[in-house]
This record gives C-alpha cells, structure tokens and sequence, in this order.
C-alpha cells in the first residue's frame, strides 16, 4: 500500500454554493472540530460536484468568495488552522485522472439506481440527467482516494455512496494490486429544521440562520420563527414535541433547567411564545457570539484564508500524485509508456550517431 500515515484519514468537504449555516453546524461541522485532534483531516472545497447542478458562469465566479466563507465557517467554530487541510477540488487536475482511471469498475446500472442522483436531479429543478450528476459518485470515489483516506464522514442517508466507494476500492485492490485502504463510513447524526418548521434547514429556502448572521438578524429570524400553530393565545396548552423552538432550545441552551421550566410552562399554557423565543434568542447569540468573534479576528487578516486554501491545496496535490502515480503503476499503465519513451528515446541516440561525422 502506498506510504502509510500514522493517524487515520478522513475526507469530507462541502460545494461552495454558500455559507454555512446552524443546520451544518449539527450535521457536519461540530463533528468535524472533534474530529481535527483524531484524525488527519482533509476539508475538500467541492467546487467540481458544485458543477453538476450549478454550471453557470455566474455560478463558477461565486466560487472563490464561497470557498473563503466556508473556510472562515470553520474556523469560526473551532476548526485550527494548523490542524487540518483546506482544499480547492479543482485545482488537483489528478482528481479528474483518478476519476477516470476507476470509472470502469461500476457500472451505469450501479449508479442509476442510487435514489440521491435522482433527488439532487429533482431538486435542481433538472429534467434530464446530465453525465457529470450521474458520474458524481465515482467523483466523490476519486476524492476519498486522493489523499488515500480511511474514514469518510456521512450521515445514514448517503450510506450507499461510501458502500460504492468501497466497491470500487476493493475491485481496483483485487484486479491491479493493493493501492487504497477500503474506505470505512464513519456515520454521524443530526438534522436541524429549518426555522419555517417545514424541511430541513437550507440556504435555497430561506429557512436558515447562518453562522455569520449578526445579532440583528438572528433577532429577527428567532421571533418569527414557526411554534405550535394551534396556540393563537398563550394561556392555551402548546406542543413542545416538534416545535422547533423547543428542537432548538434542546440543541442550543446550556441552561436545560430552564428549557425544562418553558416546557412545562408552555405545555400548560402558562408562557407566551415571546418569551420563550426571547430565551432562545438569547441562547442563540451567546452561542453565535464566539464563533462570530473568531470570524472576524481571522477575517481581519487580509489573505489569511487564501494563502490556508493555497497550501492545503499544494499538500493534497502532492498526495493526488503519489496516489496517481501508484495507481498508473499497479495498473501497468507506466510500464507502457516508459517501453514507448525508451525505445524512441533510443531511436533518437541511433539516429544522432549516424548522423554525427
Ligand atoms: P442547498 O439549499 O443549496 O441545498 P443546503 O443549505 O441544504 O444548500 P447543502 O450544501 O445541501 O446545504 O448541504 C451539504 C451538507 O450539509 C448535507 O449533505 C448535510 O450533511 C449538511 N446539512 C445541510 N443542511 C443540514 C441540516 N439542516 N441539518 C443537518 N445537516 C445539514
Ligand atoms: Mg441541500
């Protein structure tokens, strides 16, 4: 197997289609400030999946200001900068090599059946099925073998793409020799509704509160946050079960003694929904507070994030070399070449002697 790191690898990564918001927070990236002093870590900025539904020119020059924001998001919530690697996906052209080099070891049958393409199709508003949206797997397959990574992140709903990836690992080991550890889903849980209580938070819904979003605007998107509908006074008895007032009071406030009081309160009519939301506000901005602290010292140094992305990008491409190289190799496809460049290059000698008086 090709050079062996000491700590395990984990691969995970975000499209730069935005910032970040508290629904990451929980799915994603709390998991990933624990994960920083476990693992070696490698943060992809997705910018080559953000293509299958966001290809526009104008999405493309977003790019470059979406990826410093999501660098930020992380280190406005814990992430240190000397921990982890941060880097561009389309600027390692050997990820696109990779891809190619193991996408005949699936089939299209495999990849039509998975649901997620379809979702990811509907959701972007596609009626057909372009071939970089069918082929993404296979992409997210090449991503997880650059840096050879061990462990992958996912919640139980994406299962089925690291299922593939191992797929893919294991065939590649089996046909041409042993180059990619068999990659292990590493599974994490959570899923935070969106402030309408209607679908899980999103940035395309406008049900979201971002980590950068100031005391101002939390304010105003904590108090007109959907409760229990059914309560039009608040002396009538409310639902705390799926109110996402009280889903993030749970998730939120450290103080659960007085998460417990609203609740009792509210469940016997005996707290008026601002008051609650009041709390929650509070709650929020003493959360958001430190993280929106730590954005600003980092964001005040002017190319900080850049010069982060510039050098987790030239590190991964190294590791995408070596992982190219090793697989050129098991695949007997080096030995090609050297035949053909060594015979020409002897031709040339040949021919230079003749040539010489
Ligand atoms: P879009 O509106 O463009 O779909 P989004 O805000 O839903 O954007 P995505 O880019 O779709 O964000 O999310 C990327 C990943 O972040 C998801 O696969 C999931 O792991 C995590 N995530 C996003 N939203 C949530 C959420 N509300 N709760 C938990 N995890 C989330
Ligand atoms: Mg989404």
């Amino acid at each position: 197997m090709a050079d062996q790191p000491t700590r395990k690898r984990i691969l995970t990564g975000d499209r730069p289609t935005g910032t970040l918001h508290l629904g990451h927070y929980v799915g994603s990236l709390r998991h990933r400030v624990a994960f920083q002093d476990q693992f070696e870590c490698f943060f992809l900025i997705a910018d080559l999946h953000m293509l299958t539904t966001k290809p526009d020119k104008e999405d493309i020059l977003r790019i470059a200001d979406n990826a410093r924001e999501i660098v930020l998001d992380h280190l406005a919530v814990g992430i240190h900068p000397d921990k982890v690697t941060f880097y561009l996906q389309s600027a390692i052209p050997e990820v696109c090599e990779l891809q190619l080099l193991i996408s005949g070891l699936i089939t299209v049958e495999r990849l039509q059946q998975l649901p997620t393409i379809k979702d990811m199709a509907r959701a972007a508003g596609l009626e057909q099925i372009p071939y970089n949206l069918l082929g993404y797997p296979v992409l997210q397959a090449a991503d997880i073998f650059t840096p050879r990574a061990h462990l992958v992140p996912v919640g139980r709903d994406n299962l089925s793409h690291v299922e593939l990836s191992r797929q893919i690992a294991r065939r590649f080991n089996n046909k041409y020799g042993d180059v990619f550890p068999v990659p292990e889903p590493y599974v994490v849980g959570g899923t935070l509704v969106g402030i309408d209580g209607q679908a899980k938070m999103s940035k395309s819904l406008g049900n979201a509160i971002f980590l950068s979003d100031d005391e101002q605007t939390l304010r105003r998107k904590v108090m007109k946050m959907y409760t229990d509908p059914k309560r039009i006074r608040a002396d009538i008895p409310g639902t705390v079960e799926g109110n996402p007032v009280f889903i993030y009071h749970d998730m939120f406030n450290p103080d659960k003694e007085e998460v417990e009081t609203l609740k009792q309160r509210y469940r016997a009519g005996k707290v008026g929904d601002v008051e609650v939301k009041e709390k929650l506000f509070r709650a929020l901005n003493e959360f958001l507070e430190p993280i929106r602290e730590r954005r600003a010292h980092y964001a005040s140094q002017t190319g900080f994030v850049d010069e982060l992305l510039a050098r987790g990008t030239e590190r991964t491409r190294k590791e995408a070399q070596a992982t190219v190289l090793a697989v050129r190799k098991a695949m007997g496809l080096t030995g090609v070449w050297n035949r053909i460049r060594r015979s020409a290059e002897r031709r040339q000698k040949r021919l230079a002697k003749q040539a010489a008086p």
